[in-house]
């Protein structure tokens, strides 16, 4: 009887502990399945600037841009765990940024640079993923922020024999296998969507070119160019406190869509930020320059006089506005060019994608001061 008892009891301590394992297996498998860590990479620092510009260094105005993003996911977030690859104006090599995504099982890798190019009309916010680039001009970006790997000892070794210069060194990302492209493309369109609808930011689009920092990345990944310094608008926004505010709220927007997405395909429930009031919707002018109940076709009319041409619909007619800026002195000063093209053009105000007044705008701005 006593054996018996023993038995019993020892079968039910066993079933005790088998369930336990199971729900632990369980627990771990669920939380494997959320969205926990984001790596945000500032480009470049310490003895590599980046770009220069006329006020402004890609290496500073990149790093604000990541701590302010970071301070975002943090404070809207505190689930997510951010590691930074740096948090000051120090060098960091290439692969050491991959590496420390890498080491800390990230779920997401979001570089931040800033753009320069020989054109200065040239402007705009492009994301890169890892690719073979399609266009001699995604090539240039990726050999910009590739040559910065001569800055670092040893590195034909540490990087193969790659020339960051050579065109025939890139072919290798050809042949390489990127199995988070379509997470990587999916999560570069939502930073694309946010400059474009919420900062009115000119969009370049979502582009693909070979960029070392990302090759080793074992995760989605997205190289993010905010703008250019060679323009001088550009550089103005971005070197800006405010733009920089702008462009950190954009990216911060689409890594919570890209978590929800994330978390929802692992059936779990929406995250609701705490304080979204805290992000800051941006306020942008415009100039209006036509509007029209037919779709006006791309390449005519205002097209032809503007190289910026945005439209918008609003109730049946469609709108098309040039020069963006969320400085009011700025687009006062643009108007009087616009207007020896479009006598009629006028000024028009934006919060996020919402038409507001002029007045309006003005209130908003005065109070974010
Ligand atoms: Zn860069």
């Amino acid at each position: 009887m006593t054996i018996y008892l023993f038995k019993t009891r020892l079968v039910f301590f066993f079933c005790l502990v088998a369930l336990w394992f199971f729900n632990n297996t369980k627990l771990q498998a669920q939380q494997d399945m959320v969205f926990k860590t984001v790596v945000i990479d500032a480009g470049h620092g310490g003895k590599d600037p980046g770009a220069i510009g006329k006020q402004a260094k890609e290496k500073d105005i990149v790093l604000n841009v990541a701590l302010k993003l970071g301070g975002y996911i943090k404070e809207n977030m505190p689930a997510v765990n951010v590691i930074y690859t740096r948090t000051n104006d120090v060098f960091v090599p290439l692969n050491k940024r991959a590496e420390i995504a890498n080491k800390n099982k990230a779920d997401l890798f979001i570089s931040i640079h800033a753009n320069a190019i020989s054109t200065p009309k040239i402007y705009g916010a492009e994301t890169f993923v890892l690719g073979l680039h399609r266009t001699k001009e995604n090539l240039e970006v990726a050999k910009l922020e590739n040559s910065v790997i001569v800055l670092e000892e040893d590195y034909t070794t540490t990087y193969e024999g790659f020339d960051p210069n050579s065109a025939e060194s890139y072919i290798i990302f050809e042949l390489m296998q990127n199995i988070h492209i379509d997470q990587s493309i999916y999560m570069a369109s939502l930073v694309q969507k946010q400059f474009k609808e919420r900062v009115g930011r000119r969009d370049r689009g979502v582009k693909q070119a070979g960029f070392l920092v990302l090759r080793q990345a074992t995760m989605p990944s997205v190289l993010v160019e905010l703008g250019f310094l060679t323009n001088n608008t550009e550089e103005k926004f971005i070197a800006s406190e405010r733009g920089q505010t702008y462009m950190a709220s954009a990216i911060f927007r689409a890594v919570r869509d890209y978590k929800n997405e994330f978390d929802a395909k692992s059936k779990l429930t929406k995250v609701v930020e705490k304080n979204e009031s805290s992000i800051v919707d941006s306020v942008n002018y415009r100039i209006q320059v036509a509007s029209s109940k037919k779709k006006i076709q791309e390449g005519t009319m205002v097209y032809a006089l503007f190289d910026d041409i945005w439209m918008f619909q609003e109730g049946e007619r469609f709108k098309y506005t040039t020069c963006c800026t969320n400085s009011y002195s700025e687009i006062i000063s643009s108007l009087t060019e616009v207007r020896q093209k479009v006598g009629d053009a006028f000024v028009i105000a934006f919060q996020g994608n919402e038409r507001i007044s002029i007045a309006d705008a003005r209130k908003i701005q005065n109070k974010q001061k």
